[in-house]
């Protein structure tokens, strides 16, 4: 049987949460909701980590057994210390994989590994959203059908002040009349990035069964190579012939 692939879903568990109108919709919260999308499945191995832990819950020895790194975050993105930002950065380099949610867009995680704001244009109008999926062939959209419908979302609109994405796997379309790059890979030294726009705390997309099976799509592509784990930095290299005089 193959390795499973071990998930670390991270929040930063903030108070607007655990309001009654985040927990109307999802009674276990973000973090709850979004954790079980991979409980369950046993090709998964599943833990929670957030903020207030001790080292922002991302430990040296959690990211060592950590294959993809699931980040939500919404109002304490400048809470997360340098320190922890440049250490996951470290490991996406060296091939962990970073799945990047919603709001998490403005993360220090995102925005570091981007070089850029990672801003966008929002409103909070309970919109539909049609999302198109415009890579049927990648893995990440592998049985998800050519367009869904979300209920209701928050809107993010362009400009997303983002490099231009490796691949653009979905466009979100907005009843209100914006269009969004909501599905976006990007690979760096050696790690998969995935973000992926829907999740708003106090709407119902982490329901919708396309959601659960592209969030579940993405760790199996974003899930680091054990064997491809190095360190970072050059090297030096003995010529590999004798020079002829
Ligand atoms: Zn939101």
């Amino acid at each position: 049987m193959a390795l499973s692939i071990h998930v670390t879903v991270w929040n930063e568990d903030c108070a607007a949460e655990s309001a009654e109108s985040v927990l109307a919709v999802y009674p276990q919260g973000v973090l709850g909701v979004v954790a079980a999308i991979y409980e369950g499945q046993p090709e998964f191995k599943v833990r929670t980590a957030w903020l207030s832990q001790p080292e922002a819950g991302l430990t040296e020895e959690i990211l060592d057994d950590t294959d993809v790194l699931v980040w939500w975050g919404h109002c304490k993105h400048s809470k997360v210390p340098d320190e922890i930002v440049t250490r996951v950065q470290q490991r996406v380099l060296r091939g962990m994989g970073l799945i990047v949610l919603h709001s998490g867009h403005e993360s220090k995680i995102m925005q570091r590994l981007m070089g850029t704001q990672c801003s966008l244009r929002w409103h909070e109008n309970k919109d539909k959203e049609r999302l198109f999926v415009i890579e049927p062939a990648h893995p990440i959209m592998r049985g998800v059908p050519a367009w869904f419908e979300l209920e209701a979302e928050e809107m993010y609109g362009e400009r997303f002040d983002i490099p231009a994405p490796d691949a653009l796997l979905a466009i979100g379309w907005y009843e209100s009349g914006d269009v969004f790059r909501s599905a976006c890979c990007f690979e760096r030294g050696y790690g998969k990035i995935f973000y992926f726009q829907p999740g708003h705390e106090t709407l119902r997309s982490y329901y919708n069964p396309n959601v659960q099976l592209i969030i579940r799509n993405a760790a199996r592509w974003t899930a680091r190579d054990r064997a491809l784990d190095r360190p970072l930095g050059s090297e030096f290299a003995p010529p590999l012939e004798e020079k002829k005089q």
